[in-house]
């Protein structure tokens, strides 16, 4: 994460980890914050500019399990989200 990492981080189980380390395990495991780490990453962390590119491992999915849900459901932010998570 960068040095502005949003409000919920303080909880996150990945903290101090570097960020090519972090396994879904952790996440589902052990985060308490991985509902609002998900949403935050397929909202705004994987956007670079109009361009989703997701990478690493966040929220307990891969950038390649993000991708596809996006594909999925035409990028709608949303959508993606409870595709993931069954809702
Ligand atoms: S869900 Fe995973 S990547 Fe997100 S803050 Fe928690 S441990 Fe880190």
């Amino acid at each position: 994460m960068s040095t502005e990492s949003p409000y919920w981080f303080d909880g996150a189980a990945c903290k101090g980890l570097l960020a090519g380390t972090v396994h879904e395990q952790i996440c589902w495991e052990e985060c308490p914050v991985r509902e609002q780490c998900l949403a935050y990453a397929m909202g705004v962390a994987d956007w670079i500019g109009t361009a989703y590119m997701p990478h690493l491992v966040w929220g307990g999915y891969s950038g390649y399990a993000r991708e596809m849900a996006m594909k999925e459901v035409d990028y709608n932010v949303t959508k993606a989200v409870n595709l993931l998570e069954g809702k």
